[in-house]
């Protein structure tokens, strides 16, 4: 047989005809919005489901419902046989083992959990093995000026109730992470690097390795925001080399409610728990407990099992299509955009210039009008766009302006919905001009 060419190797991007054939999965997509054919451009904020996906609820709720990791009832052994595949598909999907997925309801949960956890382990809770996440006066914690508000409150509190000190890179005025300045901010007295993979606003890849290389310098832990990446790149953890990594399930065509911590084993069963309860303990007395290993040391209560079953079910959809291939469409379905946007006199699109990596994200401004106006007059025509800070206001400060319109693009989206914004965006200063 032929050997394999560069041809072959490259991703196939997926194209309008499968995603139109796509489409079939979402109904929601074949609505109308104010009389026309919905145009729906706010994955970033929230992906539509799949039918599947909620059928697999539905199949949950109707043969299986029942508590997991109790009872000795079929159906509870069932249900957890079911919730516990579940993580494993999930763990498989991000290139982690069973034990490194912890359930949280989202990202914000997510790191959280962490932040929380660490500040357990600096008020001399969990015993020696906490010790190594303790933060006190004279530690550094290192974020970016680009992280979306998830990333960054929750380090400034842990930084507040630990009298750590919370530093940022900065990003240019284009928005381009300052890697050159990188080096200078972490310190070897930086305990923690949180970093965002793909900014929610720019929608711009940020170098992991690098990062990660410059962390591991001076043995400091590393948080990964995969909200952004995780539905939309292929995203491997062990490949990346991160400690800690935050995911949302409702963007990635799972429902709401759940999301994840990856977690290195090691350095999960070292930690604090966050929430504390059932389900999470080897024994308890009147004066204390023991906790369980990862992940069930962190899942206290009775946890989001239809919605895991259904998160699984997602995440095998995104692998059937292929996710390589759906990188590839939505980088075509971005290119179209940034390119039709940028040349609508009057437009200006946020951002570092071509050759940078995006995923499909166009975040702009329309000289003279509001965003929020640009927002309703889309919404006129069908076309659902996010508007306002998403959730990051410094680096909107840091771009010069308040606000924003941001259009991002799923494996569902044609050529045609791009073409659909584009339209409208060249009416906009007509209308209100
Ligand atoms: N991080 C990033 C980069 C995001 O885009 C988002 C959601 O917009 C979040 C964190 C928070 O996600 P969630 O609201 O699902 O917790």
């Amino acid at each position: 047989s032929a050997l394999p060419t560069t041809q072959d190797t490259l991703p196939r991007p997926l194209n309008d005809a499968e995603a139109s054939r796509l489409r079939a999965d979402f109904p929601i997509l074949g609505r109308s919005v104010n009389g026309t054919p919905l145009t729906y451009l706010d994955s970033g904020a929230t992906s539509q489901k799949p039918t599947c996906v909620y059928e697999a609820e539905q199949h949950f709720y109707e043969n299986f419902n029942a508590a997991v990791h109790r009872g000795a009832h079929s159906l509870a052994v069932e249900a957890t046989d079911i919730f516990e595949q579940s993580r494993t598909d999930v763990a498989r999907f991000i290139g982690a083992k069973d034990n490194e997925v912890i359930w949280t309801s989202n990202a914000t949960e997510a790191l959280n959990l962490l932040t929380y956890s660490f500040g357990n382990a600096s008020a001399g809770l969990g015993g020696e093995t906490a010790r190594a996440f303790a933060l006190g006066p004279g530690d550094e914690i290192v974020v970016t000026e680009l992280e979306h508000h998830a990333n960054l409150i929750p380090w400034q509190e842990l930084a507040l109730r630990t009298g750590a000190t919370l530093k940022y890179i900065p990003v240019d005025e284009a928005g381009a992470l300052r890697m050159d300045l990188a080096e200078q901010i972490v310190t070897p007295a930086t305990r923690i690097l949180a970093f965002t993979h793909v900014s929610n606003v720019l929608g711009t890849v940020i170098d992991v390795p690098a990062l990660v290389a410059l962390a591991r310098s001076v043995g400091a832990l590393t948080v990964l925001d995969g909200c952004q990446s995780v539905p939309h790149l292929p995203v491997n953890v062990k490949d990346l080399s991160v400690d800690f990594m935050a995911f949302s399930g409702h963007k990635m065509l799972g429902p709401t409610g759940i999301g994840g911590l990856y977690g290195r084993a090691a350095l999960l069963d070292a930690m604090p728990p966050f929430l504390t309860g059932g389900s999470m303990i080897t024994s308890v007395t009147m004066e204390k407990a023991e906790y369980l290993p990862s992940p069930m040391r962190f899942e206290a209560g009775t946890q989001r099992i239809a919605q895991a079953h259904g998160l699984a079910t997602a995440v095998s959809y995104l692998s059937e299509v292929g996710m390589d291939r759906i990188a590839a469409w939505e980088e075509l379905l971005g290119e179209r955009m940034l390119t039709g946007l940028g040349s609508i006199p009057g437009v200006r699109v946020l951002g570092p210039g071509p050759g940078a990596a995006r995923i499909g994200t166009a975040p702009f401004i329309i000289e003279g009008v509001h965003p929020h106006d640009v927002g309703q007059f889309l919404d006129s025509r069908g076309v659902a766009v996010r508007v306002g800070h998403h959730c990051a206001q410094p680096l909107h400060r840091a771009l010069g302006v308040v606000s924003s319109t941001r259009a991002s693009t799923y494996l569902y989206n044609t050529t045609s919905d791009i073409d659909a914004l584009l339209n409208a965006v060249a009416d906009v200063r007509g209308y209100f001009g």
